[in-house]
């Protein structure tokens, strides 16, 4: 999986900072996460081929991650987009897209397909041959959700050269690279573990918008690859950020430490820092492999 950060602002607007959205991708699948003002924008200028965007995920309907989505979508369609879209969020995503697109005469063409889920329990949401996503509950103001993407176990190696020894013919391939023995025809058993090596581990990717600290959020991204997590705030603003349902950055990286990540980007920055070396000084003080997210940065889950 590939991670590409689109915007890492929040709130107002701030010369320099796009606001919330990222793009997925595994395998030949490409996600975006949150839709906030300008993603459009975002998508263009970092060329992505977003006529392979099936799927759309929206933590909550704070404007700062949805007032980008309609026109986006509106985009689409001008384009002649015939593709179905999914898009997947806490309850409302439908009535504001639906009304707007009543109010400005907007017809798509293509299907939306609304999927309205669940914000305070964790559930799957979604699947195909290669990956879960699960809805991560996080503490907000309105219903709000983090995902996680999971990929499966994944198949083990097939070692070439064991082909050729036993003569295994095609067909049995597939059993063999999913753990199964292999019987010859004159009824020896060759044991897997000669036949194939480990799978490689699969991998998981958390994104949790915009939340106050909360404990259960380590408990659901525990052992994850990357964690992206917001640090709207440094610790001097703690207060403000419990008011406001938001994180500091070492509350991020408590998380972080709390669930054992592989690593920590932080993001959803407020406007008024100007620089961010003190959110990342006060992150790696808890956490060291923590980082700021960069827009136009690449990462690898
Ligand atoms: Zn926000
Ligand atoms: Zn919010």
């Amino acid at each position: 999986m590939l991670l590409t950060i689109l915007g890492t602002g929040s709130g107002g607007p701030f010369l320099g900072r796009n606001f919330t959205s990222q793009i997925l991708r595994a395998g030949n699948d490409l996600f975006l996460l949150d839709c906030g003002e300008g993603t459009q924008m975002q998508l263009f200028r970092l060329g992505v081929r977003y006529d392979r965007l099936r799927h759309i995920f929206i933590s909550h309907l704070h404007g700062d991650h949805v007032f980008g989505l309609v026109g986006l979508l509106t985009s689409f369609s001008l384009k002649n987009r015939t593709a179905p879209l999914a898009l997947y969020s806490p309850p409302g995503l439908r009535e504001l897209v639906e009304t707007t697109f009543r109010v400005c005469g907007v017809r798509l063409s293509y299907r939306l397909d609304f999927n309205e889920v669940e914000a305070d329990v964790s559930s799957r949401v979604f699947e195909n041959a290669g990956l879960e996503v699960w809805t991560v509950p996080l503490r907000h103001r309105v219903p709000c959700t983090g995902w996680l993407f999971r990929e499966k176990p994944r198949p083990r190696h097939m070692r070439g050269e064991m082909i050729e020894v036993y003569s295994i013919p095609y067909e049995k391939i597939p059993a063999l690279k999913a753990g199964a023995d292999l019987t010859l025809p004159d009824g020896r058993v060759i044991p897997n573990r000669e036949l194939t090596t480990p799978s490689d581990p699969p991998r998981a990717y958390a994104f949790c918008s915009d939340t106050a600290f909360s404990e259960a959020v380590a408990d659901m991204v525990r052992g994850v690859d990357l964690l992206y997590h917001e640090a709207t705030f440094t610790s001097d603003e703690e207060e403000e950020a419990a008011f406001s349902f938001h994180s500091t950055a070492g509350q991020a990286a408590e998380i972080a430490r709390r669930a054992g990540v592989g690593r920590l980007l932080l993001g959803h920055f407020s406007g008024r820092y100007q620089d961010l070396e003190q959110h990342l000084r006060e992150a790696r003080a808890v956490f060291d492999a923590a980082d700021l997210a960069e827009e136009g940065g690449h990462y690898e889950v």
